[in-house]
């Protein structure tokens, strides 16, 4: 498909420098596939490629068309491609391993050691047009809404963390109320957890947001926390512990308030170095310390269609602001000033 499309462009390494330009529309290689994009979704991420921090400094080569969070239609495949139809209804797994190490191999491509991001690494979804690997292609259920679709890869974050604990029936403490953090409370609450502790640090509207979803409790990381906790688990402690808050101080309080033998999952990128007591908190407690990165593949993916499609399971309140694609550097000012849930753009104009 020649031509050029709109697309949201990270021009120079610097803070900002996002622009709204007309550039070639990207043509698939062999085993690649063209996808219109019909929806994206703003995620932490694309806030740090847009502030220019120290990981972006690092990782990001301008020019890039930021954006891994999308749903579009299939209208071209490379020459060689075949594992979709033009037409399907897709999102994707915006980590591409490499299908070759060792960790690819043996069952374990989320943490493949040269995986390539979309929107990071190469090209991504903030465009009218974007290109990926067949493989990495998932047909949603046609009956998934535009904006769940999209949300799908921060929700295949929380789906692995949940299910790498033990949450039905069991206490369980959610550090760090973003928009992962909220799909991860209503998640705990649609497989039954014990109790929910969300446990967020002094943004009055995701605090009150996570009560909207379903937490027993919403309590501030700098308010007596360890005290509630014990008090409302009967001096126990929660069985499990969410890490996605990437705070320090967020990581030692999980290790504090949760039970001898109990285990604590961490979602979170911490900006630096951090010291722990493992002697006290970890080892004589016995506690297991789980990372997570990314989804698995792709039996993430498969739970998260059963999940969204089951109707026991309502993400729509964390949409909470729709953009006109056009209308991008607004929609990444209400992201950024954390008063917002998730932020979506629609990129065909009327849509
Ligand atoms: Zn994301
Ligand atoms: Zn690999």
């Amino acid at each position: 498909m020649a031509g050029t499309m709109l697309a949201a462009v990270k021009t120079k390494p610097q803070s900002g420098a996002v622009e709204l330009l007309q550039v070639p529309t990207p043509a698939p290689k062999p085993h690649e596939v063209l996808v219109r994009v019909k929806i994206a979704s703003i995620c932490g991420t694309d806030v740090h490629i847009y502030d220019w921090d120290e990981w972006a400094q690092a990782r990001i080569r301008p020019p890039l068309i930021q954006g891994h969070e999308f749903a579009g239609e299939v209208v071209e495949l490379g020459k060689e491609a075949s594992l979709v139809n033009v037409g399907d209804y897709v999102s994707a797994e915006g980590h591409i391993a490499c299908n070759t190490c060792y960790q690819c191999r043996t069952g374990n491509a989320h943490v493949c050691r040269n995986v390539q991001i979309i929107g990071v690494d190469r090209d991504g979804a903030f465009a009218e047009y974007v290109t990926l690997p067949e493989e990495n292609l998932v047909v949603n259920p046609a009956n998934l809404p535009l904006e769940m679709a999209t949300i799908q890869d921060p929700f295949g974050n929380a789906v692995q963390t949940v299910f790498s604990a033990d949450v039905p029936g069991n206490y369980v403490a959610i550090f760090g109320l973003g928009p992962i953090g909220l799909m991860t409370v209503a998640l705990c609450r649609a497989v039954a957890a014990g109790k929910i502790f969300a446990i967020g640090h002094r943004n009055e509207y995701r605090l009150k947001m996570a009560e909207k979803l379903g937490a027993d409790y919403v309590l501030r990381s700098d308010a007596g926390l360890p005290e509630a906790i014990d008090r409302e688990t009967e001096g126990r402690g929660v069985d499990h512990v969410l890490e996605m808050s990437g705070s320090p101080e967020a990581f030692n309080l999980g290790l504090k308030i949760v039970r001898p033998a109990g285990g604590v999952h961490v979602l979170g990128i911490y900006p630096e170095p951090f010291s722990v007591d493992v002697s006290s908190d970890i080892v004589t407690k016995g506690v297991s310390v789980h990372g997570i990165h990314g989804r698995l593949m792709y039996e993430t993916w498969y739970r998260m269609a059963g999940l969204l499609t089951s109707g026991r399971l309502d993400l729509a309140p964390i949409i909470t602001h729709r953009f006109a694609f056009k209308d991008f550097p607004e929609a990444m000012e209400v992201m950024k000033s954390g008063r917002a849930g998730k932020v979506v753009l629609y990129m065909e104009e009327g849509a």
